[in-house]
């Protein structure tokens, strides 16, 4: 299992919500209790450290909706770039044609 899911299952147990809203075209709210931010600070160092998968998909109506709290109307997607996908497609054989 990866450490990012490791984190959203714990987070989910101890019942930490996160909510997460659009404030206005170019502001998005992150807001939570000590325990909330701290979670999603340790899911950021998780996603950067992490070495098979490039991203994490939160989403209050989708993976990870226990984690959201009530009006949340946007989840979160974290991307390391490069992206393993990219890589390994350059790294990777060739398609056949
Ligand atoms: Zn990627």
């Amino acid at each position: 299992m990866l450490k990012t899911d490791r984190l959203c299952l714990h987070a989910a147990d101890k019942g930490i919500r996160i909510r997460c809203q659009r404030l206005d075209p170019r502001t998005i709210l992150l807001e939570g209790t000590s325990d909330g931010l701290k979670f999603l600070g340790n899911l950021l160092l998780a996603q950067a450290e992490g070495r098979i998968s490039c991203h994490t998909h939160l989403s209050p109506r989708g993976p990870g909706s226990d984690l959201f709290a009530p009006g949340s109307t946007i989840g979160l997607y974290l991307h390391k770039v490069p992206c393993a996908h990219t890589r390994r497609k350059a790294n990777g054989p060739k398609p056949r044609s």
